[in-house]
């Protein structure tokens, strides 16, 4: 056979000359936007032109600070199939963990959603690649800001070529992408995407018991483009000349229902605080939402009730999905077996709300303490995974050795697997609290509380929550001489400057002690079921 290397290049191509007509339906801060696939690819090139001129060369990354939208579906190809790397950065970070990302990467180039200037502005006198900052703004004029070197993107297109071409040397294996994930303590961490993974994970996007996206569809992803490449969708959705639909910044549950509505979005992905705020929406208004022949779901526990609820009452199919930022992300899907149609309901309706089984192309092995675990749905264990899209190392960082080993991927997420297959979370070993599809580290929190003259012990633990899917409580145990005299709210002050405001505990339990395994370390598993008692009273 040939070996001809996978690369974005070609997807791109694709829309470009068999889909010219198609869609890209966008959501700015001044309204809707339409353009289709031709007007996208002539823009792509030209934005790839402009970054040349900028100085930017085969292998640097280019950083983007951006919400879901045209704009940034431009870098998500301009960037990589100019030989350089899309980095996407997370804008719900920190500032010192943005600046940290930036510098990390040596991004040389950053392109930068207006209202997330006054973000970057807090961290750019220590940022120290950064050649030039580029504005993805509707304005004509460039916004008032303390950046410089400074770029209107429309400007910098509008001087370009629009017949650049891609250069034809890139290797499948190089890097095209880059996302960083947060710790369980201490700085992000960053993985790279080549041409190749992104290739093959949109193949398995478009697979029928995979994504099973195709031309036919209006994808909507509601998941970030910061957050895993929108899990990929964006990148599938042009090479298969699928219409996209970006919601934008700032939408509300009422948004996404309109924009489902009158798009007619077949197909769309998120979090399941998304889906949960949409129901609540569903509830209050009335929409036509019949276009709609999947709703992804992924990021943490899809509960089972609103499986039920999208389906049963509303008659929208639901997919339950697993991946994390190290595997592109799509590894696991729950999609039932055709001779598990039979079953009754709410045994259909268990096996769906599993993760689900492995997406053909990789491999998983579950490591419990006596090796690998039986397919009993019982017994508990690691799961790791390998595969063209799983990543092989975190980009330079040495706490590559706590989650690569032999070749598989530890995802320190403890799982069952049944006897047809069908993978369940039962627990993280990492010390993570996941709350409305973002981290919060539980050691970082600790480590702050128990900076605190009064604090003799703390340990944070994740309870579920209606709405974010898990929050954090903090367990202190005070010092003697400090008990009853230091309060919740003392210690919630003293968090407050040191965190992003969605961190701060929900509550905070004064307790007289932590439990802790043989060996001294929090029993969290214990401590999660004691603290949940006491939320529940
Ligand atoms: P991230 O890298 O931020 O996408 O997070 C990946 C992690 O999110 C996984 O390791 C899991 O702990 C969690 N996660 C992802 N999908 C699911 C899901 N469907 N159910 C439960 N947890 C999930």
């Amino acid at each position: 056979m040939m070996q001809t290397p996978l690369t974005m290049t070609q997807m791109m191509k694709r829309a470009e000359m068999f889909f010219p007509k198609k869609q890209v339906v966008s959501r700015t801060a001044s309204g809707i936007h339409r353009f289709s696939y031709k007007q996208m690819a002539e823009r792509t090139r030209r934005l790839a032109d402009s970054l040349t001129k900028l100085g930017v060369e085969k292998g640097d990354r280019i950083g983007t600070l951006a919400w879901n939208h045209h704009r940034h579906l431009e870098a998500y190809f301009a960037i990589p199939c100019m030989g350089a790397v899309l980095h996407t950065i997370n804008i719900r970070l920190s500032p010192q963990h943005i600046c940290y990302i930036i510098n990390h990467a040596e991004d040389k180039v950053l392109l930068v959603d207006p209202d997330i200037l006054p973000l970057l502005e807090k961290c750019a006198s220590e940022l120290h690649s950064v050649k030039a900052f580029i504005v993805m703004t509707d304005d004509k004029e460039l916004p008032e800001t303390t950046l410089s070197p400074i770029y209107h993107y429309e400007q910098l297109l509008t001087e370009s070529d629009p017949n650049y071409s891609f250069p034809e040397d890139i290797n499948e294996n190089d890097p095209a992408g880059m996302c960083y994930t947060s710790a369980t303590t201490g700085n992000p961490k960053g993985v790279i995407y080549t041409h190749r993974g992104i290739v093959l994970h949109s193949l398995a996007l478009g697979l029928a018991d995979g994504g099973g996206i195709s031309e036919r569809d209006v994808a909507m992803p509601v998941v970030p483009m910061f957050h895993v490449n929108a899990w990929g969708i964006p990148f599938a959705a042009v090479w298969f000349g699928t219409t996209l639909v970006l919601p934008g910044p700032y939408f509300t549950p009422k948004l996404l229902a309109e924009l489902i509505e009158t798009e007619k979005v077949t197909i769309t992905a998120g979090v399941p605080t998304i889906w949960l705020g949409l129901l609540k929406e569903l509830e209050a208004g009335s929409y036509d939402l019949t276009s709609l022949r999947a709703v992804l779901c992924g990021g943490s526990a899809a509960p089972k009730g609103m499986i039920k609820t999208f389906e049963q009452k509303y008659n929208i199919p639901f997919k339950h999905a697993y991946g994390m930022t190290e595997t592109s992300p799509l590894a696991l899907i729950s999609t039932l077996k055709s001779y598990q149609d039979k079953l009754d309901p709410e045994e259909k309706l268990e096996i769906r709300s599993k993760q689900g089984t492995l997406v053909p192309g990789l491999e998983l092995k579950i490591i419990g303490k006596d090796g690998e675990v039986a397919w009993d749905g019982k017994e508990m264990g690691e799961l790791a995974l390998r595969g063209p899209w799983i990543a092989s190392e975190y980009y330079k960082d040495e706490r590559t050795q706590d989650a690569f080993h032999d070749g598989w991927l530890y995802t320190g997420d403890v799982v069952t697997i049944d006897e047809e297959g069908f993978v369940k979370i039962v627990d993280r070993t990492k010390d993570l609290i996941k709350s409305g599809g973002e981290w919060i580290s539980s050691v970082d929190l600790e480590n702050a509380l128990m900076a605190h003259e009064a604090v003799f012990e703390a340990a944070v633990v994740a309870v579920p929550d209606a709405q974010w899917q898990e929050r954090p409580i903090a367990c202190v145990v005070l010092k003697e001489g400090f008990k009853g005299k230091t309060t919740k709210e003392d210690l919630v002050e003293f968090l407050k400057p040191q965190f992003a405001k969605w961190w701060i505990p929900d509550d905070i339990l004064f307790l007289e002690e932590i439990p802790k395994t043989s060996v001294g370390k929090f029993l969290k598993r214990t401590l999660r079921e004691q603290v949940q008692k006491e939320v529940q009273k």
